[in-house]
Formats: C-alpha cells, structure tokens, sequence
C-alpha cells in the first residue's frame, strides 16, 4: 500500500462588489473574495492538498490566472479535474481536512453543505471530508477582515 500525503495552502483578499464563495456555498456577506476564478479559497486549499499528494505541481501551473478561461471559473469544477488527474494516477483519495480561517461571517451553519458540495465533485461519502472554522482572534490579515486563509491536509492512496 502506497500512502502518501499533501498539504494545500490559499489566501484571498477581502473586497466589495464580489461573491463570498466557500466549499461551492454561496455566503450572504457585505464583502466577497477576490480572485480570477470565483475565488473559493477553501476548494483552492484542497486542489493544493491533493496535487501536493500526487506531487503534481499545485493549481497556478494547472490552472493559470492568465488563461481566460479560468475567468469566473467554478472552483468545485476545477476541483472534479483535480481528482480526475489524482486518479489517473492510481490513487484514490482516503480523506481531506481543511481549515477556513476568518474572522467573519460565522461560518459554521454552512459547513454541512460544504460537505456535501465538495464530497459530491470528489465522489466521495461526506465522512471522508472534515472542514473546520476558526478566527486568529483578531490578529493579523484574517483578524482584520482583509482576507480570508485555508490550509487543508489530504491523504491518498494506492494498493
Ligand atoms: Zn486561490
């Protein structure tokens, strides 16, 4: 058995007349992400994860913010591409758990159906995939409310 592991890491600015977009869930918030694509750091932290596991680079490479293409892109679509290449390799994903850092909004009440939107595109139970919230207690980028942070772990694995 070939076990191997990835760690994903993404940060967005904070800005008006944008989306708040976390896990495929559109949040009601006065701010949104900034980004090429739609910007949901957390699905981003995840692709990184999982790329980093299969040691294929990270999203920039994959899916670069020159191309128009990726212009407004829905992330959990390029995160269903990431798992297709993951596979192609002969792996299978055995678990992902992420971390949204951010002051605000509360996010907690939306975790399940991040769940679900990320456990569906990965084709996967929703026990295989954990999200947590938490603040930096005011300090830094996240306390500030300038931006929004994920980190993620994966695990992969072949027999
Ligand atoms: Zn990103």
């Amino acid at each position: 058995m070939n076990i191997r592991v990835g760690h994903g890491y993404d940060v967005h600015r904070l800005t008006e007349d944008r989306k708040l977009i976390l896990g495929g869930v559109e949040i009601d918030y006065e701010k949104g992400l900034l980004g090429h694509s739609d910007a949901d750091v957390l699905v981003h932290a995840i692709m990184d994860s999982l790329l980093g596991a299969a040691a294929l680079g990270d999203i920039g490479t994959h899916f670069p913010d020159t191309d128009e293409k990726y212009k407004g892109a829905d992330s959990l679509e390029l995160l269903r591409h990431v798992c297709t290449l993951v596979s192609e390799k002969g792996y299978s994903v055995s678990n992902i758990d992420a971390t949204v850092i951010a002051q605000a909004p509360k996010l907690k009440p939306f975790i399940p159906q991040m769940k679900q939107n990320i456990a569906k595109v990965m084709n996967l139970d929703t026990d295989c995939i954990n999200i947590k919230a938490t603040t930096e207690e005011k300090l830094g980028f996240t306390g500030r409310k300038e931006g929004i942070a994920a980190q993620c772990v994966a695990l992969i694995i072949k027999d």
